[in-house]
């Protein structure tokens, strides 16, 4: 067998909450409890969104808390050519089409929702003829979809169990590259695993339905699968889950009242690994991190 190698891979798109942080443990705690090693990735794809100050002050926090990672960062925002060129495999598969809808229209032309509130995109743009396309490319700049085949694709995710989903009926046909040419967050995750030696992909429970996304682009792109832990999440106290805007569970609040071994205790005592709140640091957690103990439901913390 190789060697777990398992990421942090934060949007550094504001500073880290709560939420981020128990995945960031968990992720390191999961790798380094088998001896693996730790790549950090900043997913910076959204210019809109990201800045560099955000990207140090992820780094500055993981630090804080003591959990560190192998090589240099890699940034999503640098690996734009990465990109190009397995978008440019799947195109030549006939893989992507050009959708040419609004927002207003994409929203129109969905199916019902699946489970997670995202809409199903309806196809449409991918029964064009090529004169049309052509006429609508003169005045729109299209985004590109893939076109997911009537697959169904399964996995047995390390914490969740067997998982499965339609990719025509539940997924549809999704985005790998914006109107503004920024590629998506599908794409780049699955060629940057690949391209860091990822082995294990530990993160939110959010992310569980982009799975199969993935399983299915790897294959398509001949990569191989990393296996897969979707964590519960954590839940603000109505319920909600935790955005970047909840301030009161940023990372900068908690360290006006918590030092980083009480956060840490925290969070290990959440997910089951120790018995009380005790103040603890992550080194010392590694030989009492099993997959057993994890909670399997979203809590409030
Ligand atoms: N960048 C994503 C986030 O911060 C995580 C993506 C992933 O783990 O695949 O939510």
């Amino acid at each position: 067998m190789s060697r777990t190698v398992g990421r942090f891979a934060p949007s550094p798109s504001g500073r880290m909450h709560l939420g981020n942080l128990w995945s960031c443990l968990l992720a390191w705690l999961a790798a380094r409890s088998e001896g693996g090693g730790m790549v950090l990735r900043l997913e910076d794809l959204d210019p809109d969104r990201c800045r560099q100050e955000y990207c140090d002050q992820v780094m500055r926090d993981l630090e804080w808390l003591g959990l560190d990672w192998d090589n240099e960062p890699v940034y999503q925002s640098r690996r734009t050519q990465a990109y190009a060129q397995a978008f440019n495999e799947l195109e030549r598969q006939g893989l992507i089409y050009p959708c040419f809808c609004t927002r207003a229209e994409r929203l129109a032309a969905s199916a019902p929702h699946r489970s997670d509130g995202t809409a199903v995109y309806d196809g449409r743009c991918g029964r064009l003829r090529l004169e049309e396309q052509e006429e609508l490319s003169k005045t729109r700049r299209p985004a590109w979809r893939a076109r997911v085949p009537e697959e169904i694709i399964t996995f047995r995710d390390l914490l969740q169990g067997n998982y499965e989903e339609e990719l025509k009926r539940d997924c549809g046909d999704f985005i790998l590259r914006r109107s503004d040419g920024v590629y998506a967050y599908q794409l780049a995750v699955v060629v940057d695993d690949a391209a860091m030696g990822v082995t294990q992909v530990v993160r939110g429970s959010d992310l569980l339905s982009s799975s199969p996304r993935q399983l299915w682009l790897q294959d398509r792109l001949s990569l191989p699968h990393p296996e897969y832990g979707h964590l519960p999440l954590l839940l603000a106290s109505d319920g909600r889950r935790l955005a970047k805007r909840d301030r009161d569970l940023e990372l900068g609040r908690l360290q006006e009242e918590f030092t980083a071994p009480e956060i840490v205790g925290r969070l290990a005592f959440a997910a089951g690994l120790i018995d009380r709140r005790s103040a603890i640091s992550p080194r010392e957690l590694v030989p009492l991190f099993s997959w057993e103990k994890l909670p399997k439901e979203d809590m409030v913390l």
